[in-house]
């Protein structure tokens, strides 16, 4: 199970900013209110996630460790072929593999409860002791990949990989208005967010992530059609070429890449007048969750729509709509 978990660990840990979306997604998982991220060497030597989630009780804290221990699996061979059908609850255990992970967590309103289990790469015997905690749960990943020393090398630098971090954090807090956030770095403070219940409070995040200009180049819009609706912000041409990167869609919630729904905005854009630009957008589909399949990959940023041409077409349309409207 350690080989089989070291290697599930190559497609959901590639570096800190894959632990920390693994980590939040838990935290989100479990009902959090309030998520408050700490890291230190941009990730590579502490990630810390504190929730006030549900929290785990006693008895699964070693298995929320080892989740899913392959025993049917004997060789490598075998066990990549398993490896690209996904892993589904062994994103804990695939994190523990390569680092020193500290779990703590209290399902009890008593703030003097609390157990906590430790893992060591392979040396994971978990043995729980009683920790104070609040009710939720605090996962600390150390020293990741410090026994995988190939994997450990291609670590960029602190700046680039609290980059991709700050980006993940980015796209997460992104996707949940109703939980509260704060991101620390090297005991700083980046980022403090708090609920945002409304509208307002909505562009508040949006500024606070993306910059004030965002908003100030950028038009809400909110259409609904079929049982598709699409809100959110897209840049306006005024917008700078700086900041061209700024691309984010979610489908129910979840931040999804998909070429159908890049092809649908990139055409919009270009038959308006964004001609050469690179489009800027804030974007939330919603839909029926029975007509869309997000979990197509681990690492959850493909999604399969029932019916791709009905996706399309609405986004295209609502933003060629709206686009135009904006037109000088
Ligand atoms: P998955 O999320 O796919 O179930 P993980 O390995 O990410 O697998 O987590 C294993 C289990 O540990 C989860 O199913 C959940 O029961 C528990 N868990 C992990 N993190 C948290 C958390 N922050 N709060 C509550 N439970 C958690
Ligand atoms: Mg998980």
């Amino acid at each position: 199970p350690r080989l089989a978990n070291q290697i599930a660990a190559g497609e959901v840990v590639e570096r800190p900013a894959s632990v920390l979306k693994e980590l939040v997604e838990n935290a989100v998982d479990a009902g959090s209110r309030r998520i408050e991220l700490e890291l230190e060497a941009g990730g590579a030597r502490l990630i810390r996630v504190r929730d006030d989630g549900g929290g785990i009780a006693e008895a699964d804290l070693p298995l929320a460790l080892s989740r899913h221990a392959t025993s049917k699996i004997a060789s490598l061979e075998e066990l990549e072929g398993v490896a690209s059908l996904g892993f589904r609850g062994e994103a804990l255990a695939s994190i523990a593999s390569v680092s020193r992970l500290e779990l703590i967590s209290n399902t009890d309103d008593d703030p003097q409860a609390g157990w906590r289990v430790v893992a060591e790469g392979r040396e994971m015997e978990p043995r729980v002791t009683p920790a104070p905690h609040p009710r939720g749960t605090t996962v600390a990943v150390r020293d990741l990949f410090f026994n995988t020393p190939a994997r450990r090398k291609f670590l960029r630098t602190e700046k680039t990989e609290f980059g991709h971090a700050e980006e993940a954090f980015r796209r997460l807090a992104l996707s949940r208005y109703d939980i509260g956030w704060s991101l620390r770095h090297n005991q700083k403070t980046l980022h403090q967010l708090r609920p945002a219940a409304d509208a307002a409070g909505r562009e508040r995040r949006i500024a606070a992530l993306l910059g004030k200009g965002f908003l100030e180049n950028a038009l809400a819009l909110d259409l609904e059609a079929n049982g598709l609706r699409l809100w959110g912000w897209v840049g306006l041409p005024t917008f700078s070429r700086a900041q061209a990167d700024q691309q984010y869609f979610f489908v129910n919630g979840r931040v999804v890449r998909d070429r159908l729904v890049a092809h649908a905005i990139r055409q919009a854009y270009r038959d308006v007048l964004f001609h050469g630009r690179h489009p800027v957008f804030v974007l939330y589909l919603e839909l029926d969750p029975s007509v869309v399949d997000v979990n197509v990959h681990p690492t959850k940023h493909e999604v399969r729509f029932r019916d791709g041409r009905l996706v399309h077409d609405f986004l295209f349309s609502s933003l060629h709509r709206a686009l135009g409207e904006a037109r000088p």
